[in-house]
């Protein structure tokens, strides 16, 4: 008998009582491992992550969670070809599925280590957007925060990614700061075990940060509290369920639903046989059939094609499917390997049957001899011609598996009026080289889908194709796909976080967030700043410098000197004529760079560079006569890991003899951390 599956729970492995039910290997039936059918005493692994993992992870700032990511995708990036592609085959995926799912997987956690490091701050909260002002007398003002949720996040996985659908997970919200309770799919979980397994034996996961659940589903939500995030991988019939959930229901626990969906592929009516957009169609709707046997969420399960074109992409898609060898994809020669189990199996046949009730099955063969093999999971493509485009089975039924229905349309409307019955999806791909049908789609469907990708002949060798979410893109679609979004870059991880907006007056709001506000207490001192490093410098130290007067040869020579001599600087009767200007004025660049020469102090010293502004802004024409003086006052100071110094935001705002501000900005400086 093989193992029994165990749970991980407040950092001990535990092994459930019984013998469980076995899981099989997808092509053999061979006995994988054992999945406990006991129940889980949930409720104490959830108070143990909440009160040892929570505040474990807090305590750790973006960037050091960041580093503790990039060392775990190190750590099962050893442990891959030997430990994880083996136990992939037996889930049915051949080495192409296995990578999808254990290097991309993997590649998942690389990439959200650099996102934390490059666009995260070192600190333990995240500010959105920047002040709102609100007082006309700047006294009240507001700031978007996130932080980090008191409770945890519970994963619950489909069995088709049993690596990438934890990690993808894993990632944003050990990021997010919140312990993670990880629930696989039963039916590829003896993977998602193992590479788990392995996360813990990195030793790099801070204490109670991460569980795994290996037992039945029952009760996994009860004990859910509004700080808990579900997030959710699975069929829409299960999300029904979970929907429905008091913990969800009345207690307004955070759900994450990524659902199926009936994703369509759009030939371009411009997009005829011979054309590079017709034949990059075929390629895609062909690997979307067969790979990891069409056992994608995001997989292309509508083919919309001009009326005149749906024979030639059928008789296209034939001869590519004829090619396909399925088996056991161990086997030499294997390009596609089984569903996952035979219960998969039967479920999509069920599919597959109601579908060629509402179309005409024009590829393959449900009385397929292969369909019968009593061990193996085997079924080859499937494709239909819907006879009728609004069938609504076409629309509505995901056979989850290599199948795909080919619908004719009559024009760009009604192409983007058929992938909207899908009702909500992850993913539409356009194939055309025509700007306007182009246009035309991704502005009728684009509110039905969370993602849309273009595909032609500029981008047929970059692309990452139709069905690859990746990192830095939102993952999710609304409707019936779940209506949740997952990854995108930083807005992955601040899902897992909570917004808050804080009012109040400046002074309060620098207390809260830790970056100068302006209107708050300042301070000068007599060293300039820029004699002072990184621990030196404090927030809210500032200087002022000048007044300085704009001259007319200041003026004549900037505009000598960059070649810029627009009319406003060099014209007095265009410029008089202006009713911006009203006469000659200063260009926009010389008033900051004059300004630049009050604040810069020239000595080498811990200031190291200038590396740019942001946020700049030329409120108020500067002409000759007028005196200008710089305020800048240090906004926030942020150390770079593994460098010798630091960035240093500064608040820049110029103003006249008026006392009004001519131009405002952020100068951006690198300064040394110490002397
Ligand atoms: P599923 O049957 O809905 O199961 C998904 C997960 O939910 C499994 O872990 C399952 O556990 C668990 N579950 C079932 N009933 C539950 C309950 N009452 N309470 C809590 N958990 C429960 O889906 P599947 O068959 O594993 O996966 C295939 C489906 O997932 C397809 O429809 C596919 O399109 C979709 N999918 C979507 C995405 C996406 O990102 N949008 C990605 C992959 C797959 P057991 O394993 O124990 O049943």
């Amino acid at each position: 008998m093989s193992d029994l599956l165990r749970s991980y729970l407040r950092d001990n492995w535990y092994t459930a009582p019984g013998d469980g039910r076995p899981l099989l290997d997808a092509a053999t039936s061979e006995e994988v491992a054992r999945w406990p059918l006991a129940p889980v005493d949930v409720p104490p692994a959830y108070d143990y992550a909440r009160t040892v993992g929570g505040p474990a992870l807090r305590s750790l700032t973006f960037v050091q969670r960041a580093d503790i990511l990039k060392r775990l995708a190190a750590h099962l990036n050893e442990r891959r070809e030997a430990d994880y592609y083996p136990l992939s085959s037996a889930t049915g995926a051949t080495l192409l599925d296995t990578k999808f799912d254990v290097d991309g997987g993997i590649g998942v956690l690389s990439a959200y280590a650099s996102i934390g490091k490059r666009e995260l701050p070192p600190e333990t909260t995240y500010l959105d957007g920047s002040v709102e002002k609100m007082s006309k007398d700047g006294s009240f003002a507001a700031q978007h925060l996130y932080t980090s949720r008191r409770g945890l996040a519970l994963f619950i996985d489909a069995f088709n990614f049993p690596v990438w659908g934890m990690l993808e997970k894993f990632a944003t919200a050990f990021l997010a700061g919140l312990p993670v309770v990880v629930r696989p799919a039963s039916q590829t979980a003896y993977l998602t075990a193992r590479v788990f397994a392995d996360m813990v034996g990195s030793g790099l996961l801070p204490p109670g940060s991460a569980s795994l659940v290996c037992g039945p589903a029952d009760g996994l939500l009860d004990n859910l509290s509004s700080q808990d995030v579900v997030a959710f991988t699975g069929s829409a019939e299960t999300a029904a369920v979970l929907r429905r959930h008091p913990a969800i229901a009345d207690r307004s626990v955070s759900l994450i639903v990524e659902a199926d969906s009936l994703n369509a592929a759009i030939l371009g009516s411009d997009a005829a046989p011979g054309e590079p957009e017709f034949d990059l169609f075929i390629r895609e709707v062909f690997r979307e059939i067969t790979l990891k046997t069409g056992q994608r969420c995001t997989a292309i399960r509508r083919a919309l094609v001009p009326d005149g074109k749906v024979d030639a992409v059928i008789a296209a898609l034939r001869e590519r499917l004829a090619k396909v060898v399925v088996g056991d994809p161990r086997a030499e020669g294997t390009t596609m390997g089984p569903l996952a189990s035979l219960a998969a199996r039967t479920q999509f046949l069920d599919h597959a049957r109601e579908l060629s009730k509402a179309a005409t099955l024009v590829i393959g063969d449900l009385n397929d001899p292969l369909t019968r093999d009593e061990k193996g999971a085997f079924v080859r493509p499937l494709v239909w011609r819907a006879d009728d485009p609004d069938a609504e089975v076409v629309h509505r039924v995901e056979a989850f598996g290599p199948a795909a229905t080919v619908i004719g349309y009559t024009d760009a409307a009604d192409a983007a009026r058929l992938a909207a019955r899908g009702d909500g999806s992850l993913v539409a791909s356009v194939y055309s080289y025509e700007p306007s049908f182009i246009r035309h789609m991704v502005l009728g469907i684009a509110a039905f889908h969370g993602r849309m990708i273009i595909i032609d002949r500029d981008d047929a060798k970059s692309s990452t194709g139709h069905g690859s979410p990746m990192p830095a893109v939102i993952h999710g679609g609304p409707g019936r796909a779940g209506g949740s979004e997952e990854m995108g870059g930083v807005r992955g991880v601040l899902r897992y976080m909570q917004r808050t907006a804080i009012q109040g007056s400046p002074r309060a709001l620098t207390a809260v967030t830790g970056q100068w506000v302006s209107g708050a207490p300042a301070v000068s001192d007599t060293i300039h700043p820029f004699r002072k490093n990184l621990d030196q410098l404090a927030i809210g130290e500032q200087l002022t410098s000048g007044p300085y007067t704009i001259t007319p040869d200041d003026i004549a020579q900037f505009a000598e000197l960059t070649g810029d001599h627009f009319y406003a600087h060099t014209d007095p009767v265009a410029a008089a004529a202006s009713p911006l200007f009203g006469g000659i004025v200063a260009h926009g660049y010389l008033v900051i760079s004059r300004a630049a020469g009050l604040f810069v102090d020239p000595a080498p010293g811990p200031v190291l560079a200038n590396f740019g502004v942001d946020h700049l802004r030329f409120l108020t024409p500067v002409k000759a006569g007028d005196a200008i003086t710089v305020q800048l006052t240090c906004k926030d100071k942020k150390p770079r890991e593994n460098a010798g110094y630091g960035e240093v935001r500064w608040d820049a705002v110029v103003r006249n003899q008026d006392g009004r501000a001519v131009a405002t900005y952020d100068v951006l400086t690198l300064v040394a951390k110490s002397s």
